[in-house]
């Protein structure tokens, strides 16, 4: 679904992407792990372009990428993707943000929005938080209403970049719950993550990044379990 073919990237004279080769399927659930600075958010971004490339392919379900123009908003709305700052409109009620941009990019009316919204907020916890304002919830249910508000726009996969990290540690898993309750119906999802639980828990495939470059990859055990490089192994050393 999500193919990155010999992508490489430069900020400057950092060579930030390193000949980057990965393909996701569909239902795949990808975990990226790597250092702070090897690339993570880089790639995440180079998905849904929030990031130009130097060279190379990104394709999403056989297109290639767009460079701009009508084509860039349709690939926006076929990627979603949640960051570690929630990033919610903090003018617009909670279920306004979920339906804003069906509303606008999508032309949906009002009222299927809204109910679309009161499903979405349902399936994520928050449905009793609709009518209030962003400031007025905690950090978990704010992301959760991120959450809420890509799958609203219904993306073929979703792009979460360090999901929980901004989060007191008793929010982290009801946002993880949700991660997984999602990865449980077949969503695409590519998960930038510290939380080694999830990773063996939820991920199809882990990567490892440093440096820019896919180190190592594999299942979540052959990767914990049976670590090849040691590159890995001293990351590993450090976070587990
Ligand atoms: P972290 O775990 O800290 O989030 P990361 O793996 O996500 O790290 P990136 O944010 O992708 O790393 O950054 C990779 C490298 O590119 C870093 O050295 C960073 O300083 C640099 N970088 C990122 N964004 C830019 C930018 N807009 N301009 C210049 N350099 C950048
Ligand atoms: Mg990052």
């Amino acid at each position: 679904l999500v193919e990155l073919r010999h992508v490489d990237k430069h900020f400057g004279d950092l060579h930030v992407l390193r000949d980057i080769n990965l393909t996701v399927r569909k239902g795949e659930v990808l975990v990226i792990l790597g250092p702070s600075g090897s690339g993570k958010s880089t790639l995440c971004r180079t998905i849904n372009r929030l990031e130009p490339i130097d060279s190379g392919e990104i394709i999403i379900d056989g297109q290639p990428l767009p460079e701009e123009g009508k084509d860039l908003t349709r690939l926006r709305a076929e990627v979603g993707m949640v960051f570690q700052s929630f990033n919610l409109f903090a003018h617009k009620s909670i279920v306004d943000n979920v339906t804003l941009a069906p509303r606008k990019v999508r032309h949906m009316s009002k009222e299927d929005a809204t109910a679309e919204a009161m499903r979405l907020l349902a399936s994520v916890g928050v449905a009793d938080q609709a009518a209030k304002m962003p400031a007025q919830l905690s950090g978990g249910q704010q992301q959760r209403v991120a959450i809420a508000r890509s799958l609203a726009m219904h993306p073929k996969v979703m792009l979460f970049d360090e999901p929980t990290s901004a989060l007191d540690p008793e929010m982290i898993s009801e946002v993880l719950d949700v991660m997984v309750d999602l990865a449980h119906q077949g969503m695409t999802m590519i998960v930038v993550t510290h939380e080694m639980g999830f990773a063996r828990q939820a991920a199809d495939r882990v990567v490892f990044m440093a440096d820019g470059q896919i180190v190592e990859q594999g299942t979540p055990s052959e990767f914990f379990d049976h670590t090849t490089t040691d590159r890995a192994k001293e990351f590993l050393g450090k976070i587990l």
